[in-house]
Parts: structure tokens; C-alpha cells; sequence
């Protein structure tokens, strides 16, 4: 069965807690904190795989989860960062935030993408000691994972797109350009799953070729078979539309066209904007003259017509030597841009906390908002700490500490974590 959409949940790895630990030696009376910090949880990272066709694995396994980093230990030990959870999709997956739709990635080169980033390990005790807190008998504790649901999209990566009505011959002219071999037989719908063909030129040009199966005439609006194929010629450079021109099946080639072309543009009104070339098949069926009249119709409307017989060959060579000329006019196969994360927005530049002065430390508290910003602070991270600073200023926490009369140096405490003031 091809699947070419699942949705599965991703959760990266928790970081390790911060240990808190005194050093210990003997005849030394107070050793000072030494304990170390967590490592770093696991990120789940993307990868595309040449040799993965379909998202059938995420239909059985819809949850993925990376180890977390061990916690720190004593003697300043930090601990062990977990291992990256690789997942491996067909070149050609789109990753999206399940929730906005957000594009997050488009796995369609080599380039490993990280999807959920592992959360950072906390603390050590080793880094809260101040001037005036000699003891610190606390750490933090590892931040979470990121944790989404994505959906993942399949969207084959293909110079050319067939499209057409079932039976007319997509799947014949793709077996006799390319090495592929779709099946081919005279009954409706026997393309189920897209096939891709390379077709060679000669002098290492090549390009590549999707055979998808037949529309049929309500599969823009998710009739039938068809609509969840054509997310497969969206990245198409071109398209090939192939008809039947002798009408073998009692209807008429004008008309499917002009249905197919209402199907695309329900679908998406970009893709039936997408060059187009006409192929009129099953030339063997029909007598000269109606061929002359058909290509002139076509060619009347603007497009560029090639009447053929695939199931000899005929006419063909012309076919993929123009499509090839065609192509290199063309921009290359589209990838999708990730769309930016929207930053989390400190909401209102006023927040709500209150400030207790007790033996000459300034606590920050009542202030749970913030929890949330300091768990996507990272320490060693010079812009992370300048946004934190930015929130603490904006929130009106620095003009509070202020007010009840900080000094620099003095030592601040928002959250448990203690930081020397600096103005
Ligand atoms: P698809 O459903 O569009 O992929 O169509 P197929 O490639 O499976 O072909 C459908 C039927 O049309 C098969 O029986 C083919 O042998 C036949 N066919 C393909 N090309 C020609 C042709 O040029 N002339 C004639 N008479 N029949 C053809
Ligand atoms: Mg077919």
C-alpha cells in the first residue's frame, strides 16, 4: 500500500538535572559546590533515504522519542549527552507543525535536518555560588525536549508530470522514454501508487518523470482516486497532459482536457498554471485528418501538441527531445521554505512578580510567567542572554530591583537562579 501522509509525534530528550555536591576532602572543613551539570537530551533529526519510497513505516509507529542527557554528578562532572534519534523519510517529505501548518522542513537534499531539539541539561550547584551565597544547596534541573506533533507530507521530486484520464497511455509512454516499468493494462486505475522514470538523453543529461494515476473528473474536490495524488506533480517543472485522442473509451479528448484542467485548478490554482504540453495518444486509432484537426485546436489555444503512439514508440523521440529543450528554460524542481518559528512574544511588556529583599538578596518571585522564558534560556548562549535581559528590562523587573535599591554586584535570585546584578 502506498502512503504518501502520516502524522506522528516527536518528543526530543529531556536534558540531565544539575547535580548538587560539595567538594570533600579530607582535613578540608567546607569544600565549595562542585556539582556538575546534565548533558544534553537527544535531538530528533530528519534524514532523506534514496531507498524509501512511501511513509508506510509511520502508519505503525507514530511516536518518537530521544533518550535524555544524563543527570550531572559530583566533582564537577557533567553529565553525558544523549545520542541524536535519527529518522529516515523518502527524498521528497515535507515536515509540518500538525497544529498551524507551519512548514518546517523539506527533507529533499542530504542535508540532515534537526526537528526537536533536545532540551539543554541544567545546572550544576558548582555555578550559583555569589559572593554572598557561599552554599548554594540548589541546581537546575534539565529543560525539556521540544515536543510536537508534524504531519509528513510526500511530495515527489520530478521534473515532468503525466497527467490525464486513466487508460489513455501515461503509464505506456513512461515504460517506453525511461528504464521504469509501471504496469500497463487496458482496465482503469492500474497505476495506484506514483512511479518515477528516469529518462536519459545521452552526454549524462537526464531528467526525471512521474507517472501518476489517472484523474478523474471530481478529484480536486477529493472525489475518488486522483486528489491525494497530485500533491506529487506540485514540485513538477512541467506537465505532460496525456489524452486519447481516438476517444476509444467514448469520450471526448477536448472535453477531458478541459475537465483534468478544472481538476488541477481546484486542487491548486499555481499548479494549472504550470506549463503544459498536450500528448495525443492512441494516434493508430484514429484517421489523419481528425489528427490535424485536434493539434490544430490545441495548438490555436497556445499549446505546443505532439500526436504519438506509445505503445510503439512512435512519435516519442520528438516528444522527450522538446521537453528536455523545454526544461532547461525552466527553474528547477521547487523546494519548499521553512517557515519561520514565530519568536514567543513576551506578551505584554508589563508581567506580574513582586520583590522580597531578605539578608541582602533581591528575590524575584510570585513570577511563574517567567519560568517558562528561563527554560529556553541557555546560559552559554550570548544572544539567548541578551533576550532574557531584554525580558527582565521590558517586564519592568529591572526597574523594580532598582527601585527597591540593587546595587551592582549586589545578588539577584529569579527562580532559584542567582546572578550577580549588573546595571
Ligand atoms: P494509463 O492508465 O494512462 O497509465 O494507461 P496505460 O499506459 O496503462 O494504457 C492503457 C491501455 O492503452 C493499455 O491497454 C495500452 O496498451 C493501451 N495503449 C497505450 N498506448 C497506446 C497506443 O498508442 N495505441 C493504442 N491503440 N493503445 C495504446
Ligand atoms: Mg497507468
Amino acid at each position: 500500500m502506498f502512503v504518501d501522509i502520516a502524522k506522528i509525534h516527536l518528543k526530543a530528550g529531556k536534558g540531565g538535572d544539575g547535580a548538587v555536591s560539595f567538594h570533600r576532602e579530607k582535613y578540608v572543613a567546607a569544600g565549595g559546590p562542585d556539582g556538575g551539570d546534565g548533558g544534553k537530551g537527544g535531538d530528533i533529526v530528519f534524514k532523506a533515504d534514496s531507498n524509501l519510497s512511501t511513509l508506510a513505516d509511520f502508519r505503525y509507529k507514530r511516536k518518537y522519542a530521544a533518550e535524555g542527557g544524563q543527570n550531572g554528578g559530583a566533582s564537577r562532572c557533567t553529565g553525558k549527552s544523549a545520542q541524536d534519534l535519527t529518522i529516515s523519510v523518502p527524498v521528497g517529505t515535507l515536515v509540518k507543525d500538525a497544529e498551524t501548518g507551519r512548514i518546517i522542513a523539506d527533507i529533499s537534499d542530504d542535508e540532515p535536518v534537526v526537528i526537536a531539539k533536545g532540551g539543554n541539561g541544567g545546572w550544576g550547584n558548582q555555578h550559583f555560588a555569589t559572593s554572598t551565597r557561599q552554599v548554594p544547596r540548589f541546581a537546575k534541573s534539565g529543560n525539556p525536549g521540544e515536543e510536537l506533533d508534524v504531519t509528513l507530507e510526500l511530495k515527489l521530486l520530478a521534473d515532468v508530470g503525466l497527467i490525464g484520464f486513466p487508460n489513455v497511455g501515461k503509464s505506456t509512454l513512461v515504460s517506453v522514454v525511461s528504464e521504469a516499468k509501471p504496469k500497463i493494462a487496458n482496465y482503469h486505475f492500474t497505476t495506484l501508487t506514483p512511479v518515477l522514470g528516469v529518462v536519459r538523453m545521452g552526454e549524462g543529461s537526464s531528467f526525471v518523470i512521474a507517472d501518476i494515476p489517472g484523474l478523474i473528473e471530481g478529484a480536486g474536490e477529493g472525489v475518488g482516486l486522483g486528489h491525494e495524488f497530485l500533491r506529487h506533480v506540485e514540485r513538477c517543472r512541467m506537465l505532460l497532459h496525456v489524452l486519447d485522442i481516438s476517444g476509444s473509451e467514448g469520450r471526448d479528448p477536448i472535453d477531458d482536457f478541459d475537465k483534468i484542467n478544472h481538476e488541477l485548478e481546484v486542487f491548486s490554482e499555481e499548479l494549472s498554471k504550470r506549463p503544459q504540453i498536450v500528448v495525443g495518444n492512441k494516434c493508430d486509432l484514429i484517421e489523419e485528418d481528425e489528427i490535424n484537426r485536434i493539434a490544430e485546436y490545441f495548438e490555436s489555444k497556445g499549446y505546443k501538441f505532439f500526436p504519438v503512439m506509445a505503445a510503439i514508440a512512435e512519435g516519442t523521440d520528438e516528444l522527450i527531445n522538446y521537453v528536455a529543450a523545454e526544461l532547461q528554460k525552466l527553474p528547477p524542481i521547487l523546494k519548499y521554505e521553512a517557515e519561520p518559528k514565530p519568536e514567543p512574544e513576551i506578551k505584554s511588556n508589563k508581567r506580574e512578580f513582586t520583590i522580597r529583599v531578605d539578608n541582602g538578596i533581591y528575590y524575584v518571585e510570585n513570577c511563574d510567567w517567567i519560568n517558562d522564558i528561563m527554560n529556553r534560556v541557555d546560559p552559554d548562549d550570548y544572544e539567548s542572554l541578551q533576550y532574557f535581559e531584554r525580558v527582565l528590562r521590558q517586564s519592568g523587573i529591572i526597574d523594580a530591583l532598582e527601585g527597591a535599591g540593587v546595587n551592582e554586584g549586589d545578588t539577584v535570585n529569579v527562580c532559584d537562579v542567582e546572578f550577580d546584578f549588573v546595571p
